[in-house]
C-alpha cells in the first residue's frame, strides 16, 4: 500500500502508483469511499469536476431542489456521532442543507485533503503492464493508482432532448441541474418541458415570482404527498434515541428506507371498507404510503390499480378545474404505479390552481414541435418564454461512466463493451475491467441511494482488505459471474410491474435514452436481498473475482 498520497517509490525504490485508490465524485459515494478506505489504511484520492463537495446536490440548484427520502435515513451512518450530532431542520431537507451536512461530515472527518475539486476526469485507462488504472484530467494531468472507483452517481448524466429548434432560443435554456447561478426568474415567463420529478419540485416555487409558468407535459405522474413538517425536539430525540434501530429498518428494507414493511397484510384481502381505511390513515406523506399500507401494490396488477386510482383522486381532489385534473393524472391503462418513480408533491397540484401557472398537454393534445428563437412551438400554438428550462431527465446508472472513456484490459471502453446491454457483477464490477469498481453502478438495486452507497463501499473495502493482506496485484471479474447476475436482474425483472416501464420512457428501464434504448438497468430483487448477497460475497472471499 502507498503509505501517502503522490508518492511514487517505496523505500526499497519499487515502483508504485500516485495512489493506492482514486475515486471519482465528492457525493455520498466520495464521502464514503474515503472513510472505509482511509480505515483500511489506503491512500485515496477523490476527484470532482464541482466547486464543493455535495455530488447530486452540488449540482441540482433549481428552486425548490430537496430530498424526497426522509432527512434522518437519507445520511451516512458509519459515525454514530455525526448522527447524534447533526440535527436537520425538516422532514425533507432542501438541497442546501443536505449539502451543508456532507461539508460537516467532510470537515468533522477531515476528508478535505483527500478531495481535490474543480477537476474533470477525461479519460481512465487500465494499465495492462503494471495493473494499475491511470486518469486524466481536463488539464492534461494524470495520475495512477491501484484501484479505479467511479462514485459518479446513477442520475448525475444530464439527458438533453433531441428537439429541433434548440439551440436557437435566445434566451437562457439549460438542463435542470445546471441552473445558472443568480438567475433572476421573478416576473419573467419560464417554459418547462418535462413533468417528472424536477419539474414537480420546481413549479411550485416557481410560479410564487415567475409571471407565467408553462409545463409542457408528455406523461403524467402518480404523485405522492410529501407532507413536509418541521423538525422538532420531541422527533429529533426519539429519532437519536432509535438510530441503531433506524439503520438496521434500511439496511432490511426492499428500498433501503427506514419503513415499517412489510406490513402483512395484501389489499386483495381486505374489503372496500378496510382498503379505504387503510389507505386514508397511511396518507401521511413520503413513500412510505406505498410500503406501509399493503404488501402486494407492486406485486398484483390488481392491487396496483387500486392503489393507483386512489393517488390519482386524492390528485384530482387538489385541482379546480376537473379536465385539468384528468391531464395530470395517469390511469393504470397508462401505466402501473411504480413504472416510473413517482415524484414527490410539495404544492404542484395546487400550483396549477395559479392564473400564471399552465399544463400544455403535449402528447394528447398538442405535440411539441420545436424550440424557436422566442420560445416553444407546438402544433396549435407559438409560446414565448424568457426561459427555458429542461426538467428533462438523465441518463440513469451508465451515462458518467459513458461520458468519458474508460478504458479496460482488452482496449474496449465501458460505453464499447456495453452496447445496448450494461452487464455487471451486483452493480459494482465488470469484466474486462481489473482492479475498478463502480459504486451503485448498472444493476445494482434502486433504493435510499446513502445506505446502498455505503453498502457498496464496505464490500469495496472488504476486497481491497482482502487484495492487500494476501499480497495480490489484481482482481479480474469473472464473466461468468457477470452473466449469472446480468440474467438474474433480467429474469426477476421479467417479473415485476415496473417492467412496464420501458412503453413510458422510465428512466428505470433506460427507456428515456434515444441513443440506447430500453435495458435492465436495475436489480429488482429487493435492496436488503442485494445487501445480503454482497455480505455472502465477501464472507466466501469473493468468488465472482479471480484474484493474480
Ligand atoms: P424524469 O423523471 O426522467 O422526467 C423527465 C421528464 O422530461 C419527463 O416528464 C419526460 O417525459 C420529459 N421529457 C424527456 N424528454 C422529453 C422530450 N423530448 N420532450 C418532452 N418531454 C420530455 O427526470 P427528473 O424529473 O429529473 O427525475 C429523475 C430522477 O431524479 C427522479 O426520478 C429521482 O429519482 C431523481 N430526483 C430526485 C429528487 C429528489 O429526491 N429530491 C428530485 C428530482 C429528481 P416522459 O415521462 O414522457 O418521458
Amino acid at each position: 500500500m502507498a503509505p501517502e498520497a503522490g508518492t511514487a517509490a517505496d523505500a526499497a525504490g519499487t515502483s508504485r502508483p500516485d495512489f493506492d485508490a482514486i475515486a471519482i465524485g465528492a457525493g455520498f459515494a466520495g464521502i464514503a469511499l474515503i472513510h472505509y478506505l482511509r480505515e483500511a489504511g489506503l491512500s485515496i484520492r477523490v476527484f470532482d469536476r464541482a466547486s464543493d463537495v455535495g455530488g447530486t446536490w452540488a449540482w441540482n440548484r433549481y428552486p425548490g431542489a430537496a430530498t424526497d427520502s426522509e432527512s434522518y435515513y437519507y445520511c451516512l451512518t458509519f459515525s454514530k456521532e455525526i448522527l447524534q450530532e447533526w440535527t436537520w431542520t425538516q422532514r425533507y431537507p432542501g438541497r442546501a442543507e443536505t449539502q451543508a451536512y456532507m461539508r460537516y461530515v467532510v470537515d468533522k472527518c477531515d476528508m478535505m485533503p483527500h478531495i481535490q475539486l474543480n477537476t474533470e476526469i477525461t479519460e481512465a485507462r487500465y494499465l495492462a503492464d503494471k495493473g494499475w488504472w491511470q486518469v486524466t484530467t481536463g488539464t492534461g494531468e494524470s495520475f495512477t493508482c491501484k484501484y479505479f472507483i467511479s462514485g459518479m452517481g446513477m442520475i448525475s448524466q444530464p439527458e438533453i432532448p433531441a428537439l429541433k429548434g434548440l439551440d436557437s432560443f435566445k434566451g437562457p435554456i439549460f438542463h435542470s441541474s445546471r441552473w445558472p447561478e443568480g438567475l433572476d426568474y421573478a416576473g419573467k415567463r419560464v417554459g418547462v418541458i418535462g413533468a417528472g420529478a424536477t419539474s414537480v419540485q420546481m413549479v411550485p416555487e416557481l410560479a410564487k415570482t415567475a409571471a407565467d409558468v408553462i409545463v409542457f407535459q408528455r406523461t403524467p405522474n402518480y404523485i405522492l404527498p410529501a407532507m413536509q413538517r418541521p423538525m422538532t425536539p420531541e422527533w429529533d430525540k426519539e429519532i437519536k434515541d432509535n438510530y441503531d434501530a433506524i439503520v438496521a429498518k434500511c439496511r432490511n428494507h426492499v428500498f433501503g428506507m427506514a419503513f415499517d414493511s412489510p406490513v402483512g397484510r395484501n389489499v386483495l384481502d381486505a374489503s372496500p371498507e378496510e382498503r379505504q381505511r387503510i389507505f386514508e390513515e397511511n396518507w401521511n406523506g413520503s413513500f412510505r404510503w406505498v410500503f406501509e399500507t399493503f404488501d402486494d401494490l407492486l406485486a398484483s396488477s390488481e392491487a396496483n390499480k387500486l392503489a393507483g386510482d386512489f393517488i390519482t383522486s386524492k390528485m384530482k381532489a387538489r385541482v379546480n378545474d376537473p379536465e385539468l385534473a384528468e391531464l395530470l393524472c395517469p390511469t393504470y391503462d397508462d401505466y402501473p404505479l411504480f413504472a416510473k418513480r413517482p415524484p414527490l408533491d410539495h404544492g404542484y397540484m395546487e400550483a396549477f390552481n395559479r392564473d400564471n401557472v399552465h399544463l400544455v398537454d403535449i402528447k394528447k393534445r398538442e405535440p411539441l414541435v420545436e424550440v424557436t428563437e422566442t420560445g416553444v412551438r407546438t402544433t396549435q400554438n407559438d409560446y414565448e418564454f424568457d426561459i427555458i428550462v429542461l426538467a428533462t431527465g438523465f441518463k440513469a446508472y451508465t451515462g458518467a461512466l459513458e461520458a468519458f472513456p474508460i478504458i479496460g484490459a482488452s482496449g474496449q471502453t465501458l460505453n464499447e463493451k456495453w452496447g445496448t446491454v450494461s452487464g455487471s457483477i451486483m452493480g459494482v464490477c465488470v469484466a474486462d475491467f481489473p482492479n475498478m469498481f463502480m459504486v451503485t453502478g448498472p444493476q445494482a438495486p434502486f433504493a435510499n441511494l446513502p445506505t446502498s452507497i455505503q453498502q457498496n463501499a464496505i464490500w469495496i473495502s472488504a476486497c481491497i482488505r482482502k487484495m492487500e493482506h494476501e499480497g495480490y496485484a489484481t482482481f479480474w471479474p469473472r464473466a461468468e459471474a457477470e452473466e449469472a447476475w446480468t440474467k438474474q436482474t433480467a429474469d426477476i425483472h421479467a417479473q415485476t410491474l415496473m417492467a412496464q416501464g420501458d412503453k413510458v420512457n422510465s428512466w428505470m428501464m433506460g427507456a428515456n435514452r434515444a441513443d440506447k434504448g430500453a435495458r435492465v438497468l436495475i436489480y429488482f430483487g429487493g435492496a436488503n436481498f442485494y445487501y445480503d448477497a454482497m455480505d455472502q460475497s465477501a464472507a466466501a472471499g469473493f468468488p465472482e473475482l479471480e484474484f493474480r
